[in-house]
């Protein structure tokens, strides 16, 4: 029987002639197209070597050969649709862009620009203008400074205001967040000595107090990020941190993550201090990340006192960190949304703010859709709730609703992660792949169905 396919295996000139195959010699080189007809004839001759009962016919080597091309040819990273229901996925890339956002960035990445131009005088300028009068006016500061992300800027405020002198920090604040940032393993690395105080579960004012000396250069507060403390347990107000400081004339850090403008409990989250809060406790120096809660790129920002400020942007290692002209394209575009008066234009907020009304929609329009295509799948409704993520508000239950696939889970998991073009990544629960509809933008539905059913039939 196989002896039969073997003398009927397609032939390369054959395969070359077909009309699939030379459009795809008019976008890639020959040999490329050559030798990935040449593989896949050669690997169907070994299978039907082996007794396997496989199809031998032209179509099939061809269209096997145009796959191939299209997994090859596509980039290493690339756009995925997030299923997962987590906001701020750090493996998936954390917070989406806004359009205007992203507008910013093509236009600086695409041209020259007035990144250290001041148009004004004429003369060489700082790149950080673009910003600082921005987050002036958002939070109220006296100075800002950005850097390439939050872990360089906690690392840089160290360096600069604590190089061998001692920052006191509390025991249930020595976290570890994810990408391997522990705080005590940064402070020790930016040249501080760490000085622990208090318990894991309680630290009181007098615990900073008695461990002030004349080689204390800060008082640095840890907002815990990916965890909680809740039980018997006890730290000082940031209130109460700050008047210490000024008894000692000894600054006060704060560390704050995610970072935040807007009160989050108007999406139904529950309560996180933000950027302005901390400031007006008293904080002289405040950092949080660009990308988390604040839905802009990936960068660190510094905000407080200005002479502070000033320290921290002269030392020389804020050149190794310092933020480049994309990012800083793009958080300026994000502040800017800040300023104007419809927040939905962060994707972030718009994703957190959703209704479960608009979600359970979007979730039954996704399974009609997927029914109607996938006749031989059955899919499921399922209310569920999904997270944050990005290291903020770990106990926040947002609820969500989701397309539940039935079948095997892992095969089904690994088809939708493997499927070129746009992978989807969903989340198993209960031996069932969901596909949670607070991470699917409504733009994305149709790609989202278009891609489960080529992964699917
Ligand atoms: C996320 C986080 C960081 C690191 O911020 P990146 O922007 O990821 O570098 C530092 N400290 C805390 C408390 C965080 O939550």
């Amino acid at each position: 029987m196989n002896m039969e396919k073997l003398k009927k295996l397609p032939k390369v000139d054959g395969i070359l002639k077909r009309e699939e195959i030379q459009k795809l010699c008019n976008t890639y080189p020959r040999w490329v197209v050559v030798e990935a007809i040449r593989r896949v004839i050669e690997e169907k001759r070994r299978e039907l070597l082996s007794g396997a009962d496989i199809a031998v016919s032209e179509d099939s080597v061809a269209s096997e050969v145009v796959n191939r091309i299209e997994v090859f040819a596509q980039p290493s990273l690339r756009r995925v649709i997030n299923a997962t229901g987590v906001v701020l996925h750090t493996n998936l890339g954390r917070a989406p862009l806004a359009r205007e956002a992203v507008s910013a960035m093509a236009s600086v990445a695409m041209n020259y620009s007035n990144l250290e131009y001041d148009l004004s005088k004429g003369k060489r300028g700082l790149r950080y203008t673009h910003v600082v009068d921005l987050l002036k006016k958002i939070t109220g500061c006296e100075s800002a400074l950005v850097v390439n992300n939050n872990a360089a800027a906690v690392f840089l405020v160290l360096n600069t205001l604590a190089r061998e002198r001692e920052v006191i920090v509390s025991r249930g604040e020595l976290i570890e967040i994810g990408g391997s940032f522990r705080m005590p393993d940064v402070m020790t690395s930016a040249g501080a000595i760490l000085r622990e105080v208090g318990t894991t579960n309680k630290t009181k004012l007098s615990d900073y107090e008695n461990a002030i000396n004349e080689n204390t250069a800060l008082i640095l507060r840890v907002h815990p990020s990916n965890y909680r403390i809740v039980g018997f347990t006890e730290r000082p107000s940031l209130k109460d941190l700050v008047a210490l400081g000024k008894k000692y004339s000894v600054p006060v850090y704060e560390d704050l993550g995610s970072g935040l403008f807007v009160d989050v409990r108007s999406f139904g989250l529950p309560y996180e201090p933000t950027v302005q809060e901390s400031l007006k406790a008293g904080v002289d120096l405040v950092s949080f990340s660009g990308d988390k809660l604040l839905g802009g790129a990936q960068a660190g920002i510094i905000l407080g006192r200005a002479d502070l400020v000033e320290r921290i942007r002269k030392n020389p290692i804020n050149r190794v960190l310092r933020i480049d002209k994309l990012t800083l394209a793009a958080l300026e575009a994000t502040l800017r949304l800040y300023l104007g008066n419809d927040l939905k234009k962060i994707p972030v907020v718009a994703l957190l703010s959703q209704t479960e009304e608009e979600l359970k929609s979007r979730a039954e329009r996704v399974k009609a859709l997927l029914e109607e295509r996938l006749p031989n799948w059955s899919f499921d409704l399922v209310r569920d709730t999904s997270a944050v993520g990005g290291g903020a508000l770990p106990e926040a239950k947002l609820p969500t609703w989701c397309v539940a696939i039935e079948g095997d889970c892992l095969e089904v998991e690994r088809r939708l992660r493997t499927i070129p073009k746009v992978p989807v990544i969903g989340r198993i629960k209960e031996d069932r792949v969901l596909l949670d509809m607070r991470t699917v933008r409504e733009e994305e539905v149709e790609l989202l169905v278009e891609m489960v059913e080529r992964a699917l039939r």
